[in-house]
């Protein structure tokens, strides 16, 4: 049998950027042979194994046939008589389709190497089509390697508009979506894996709500201050989406299926971007404030409220943000036990509490 070096770490290493993991293409090879040898089977489907030693993943060497539609409609064909150029031809990007010998020789059938020293993102062959979520994949690319000068080639960006002609977009579940999704937020150029989507027509199937050209550019504003932050992915996610309204943007992060943190930050980010477009320029009244404290569970909340902060700063409302802090951080210094002290009781010590907390935000907020 045969080892190979494939996919990231080779593409990376030729890059000269730190390779995070390493995956193997083993072939002629079975799960027999390779169980003999001590790799532990990952999967009752999939060829892939996982080394005793090291943990690295090897996958027999596979071809892969597209069977229904969407995801999931793949036969998965392994054998030792599979070679290494049907493994890799299978792939998504030429760039992502070389592989290394042993000895650190390049096998490269599509040309990789050139794409790579040309900067272009690729398809390796027609059978990219199979798998809809390789537009993902594509953009999120495009998204990493930005700063570096990277662009998807013309051929595979016509490529990708058919297969998106063609409903292919919607058969990927909303889960596989999210997981791209996140992972682009955290690509270094995340803009741009919502502007290829966007010129695909793909933004307008997967997130009408934030296609819209207005809230798009907003977004992207947004998404590039906060995304040069050491931010999280709901504050990258609710920066995207801060100019959509409150109720769209909240229906759009549930039908993603984020995460209950991406959602919660999403929706207060547009709740409160929409009280400040109210009255635009005028400090709030204290009493909006303090309403905006509740709908925030600022006194639950705090750090998910200083997160709130972050990502407002980054949109056009920033203004507020300063005086909401400093209003934020004398709110919740009320004490109820010094209320509870004073002989307040029951209903009236809720009324007291919030009393004291109105007094000091419009003491904050007075100039
Ligand atoms: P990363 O640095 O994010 O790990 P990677 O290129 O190693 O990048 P992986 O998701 O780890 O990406 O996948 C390893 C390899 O498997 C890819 O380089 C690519 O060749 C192939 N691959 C993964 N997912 C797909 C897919 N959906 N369609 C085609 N090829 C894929
Ligand atoms: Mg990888």
């Amino acid at each position: 049998m045969e080892i190979y070096l494939v996919g990231g770490a080779v593409r990376d290493g030729r890059l000269g950027i730190p390779v995070k993991d390493h995956d193997w293409v083993v072939v002629g090879a079975t799960p027999e042979t390779m169980k003999k040898k001590g790799y532990r089977q990952v999967g009752a489907d999939f060829p892939v194994f996982l080394h005793p030693k090291t943990g690295e993943e090897y996958a027999l060497a596979r071809t892969e046939r597209k069977q229904g539609r969407g995801y999931h409609g793949f036969t998965v064909y392994s054998a030792p008589d599979v070679t290494l150029e049907e493994d890799l031809n299978r792939r998504d990007l030429t760039i992502n389709a070389m592989a290394e010998r042993e000895d650190g020789t390049l096998v490269d059938p599509f040309n990789g190497l050139t794409d790579l020293e040309q900067k272009t993102l690729r398809h390796v062959s027609d059978a990219f089509a199979e798998d809809p979520l390789r537009i993902l994949r594509t953009a999120r690319f495009a998204a990493r390697f930005h700063p570096l000068g990277f662009t998807i080639c013309p051929q595979t960006m016509t490529l990708m508009r058919d297969m998106i002609g063609d409903g292919e977009l919607e058969h990927l579940v909303p889960e596989r979506v999210w997981q791209e999704i996140q992972r682009a937020l955290h690509e270094k150029s995340p803009g741009v894996f919502f502007q290829v989507l966007q010129e695909l027509g793909a933004l307008a199937i997967l997130a009408p709500e934030l296609a819209d050209t207005e809230c798009f550019e907003a977004g992207l504003q947004a998404l590039q201050c906060i995304s040069v932050q050491n931010s999280s992915s709901a504050q990258r996610f609710a920066a995207l989406l801060s100019a959509v309204p409150e109720h769209k943007a909240s229906a759009l992060a549930k039908a993603m299926k984020s995460p209950n943190e991406c959602r919660d930050l999403t929706r207060l980010t547009c709740l409160f971007a929409e009280r400040f477009s109210i009255d635009t320029g005028t400090p709030l009244p204290a009493k909006a404030v303090l309403e905006l404290f509740d709908q925030a569970d600022l006194w639950r909340r705090p750090e998910r409220f200083e997160q709130l902060l972050e990502t407002l700063i980054c949109t056009p409302h920033k203004t507020h943000a300063e005086p909401l802090r400093l209003a934020a951080r004398s709110a919740t210094g009320v004490s109820p036990q010094e209320l509870l002290n004073q002989g307040f009781k029951g209903k009236e010590l809720g009324t007291a509490i919030r009393n004291e907390r109105l007094m000091r935000i419009t003491q904050v907020l007075t100039p």
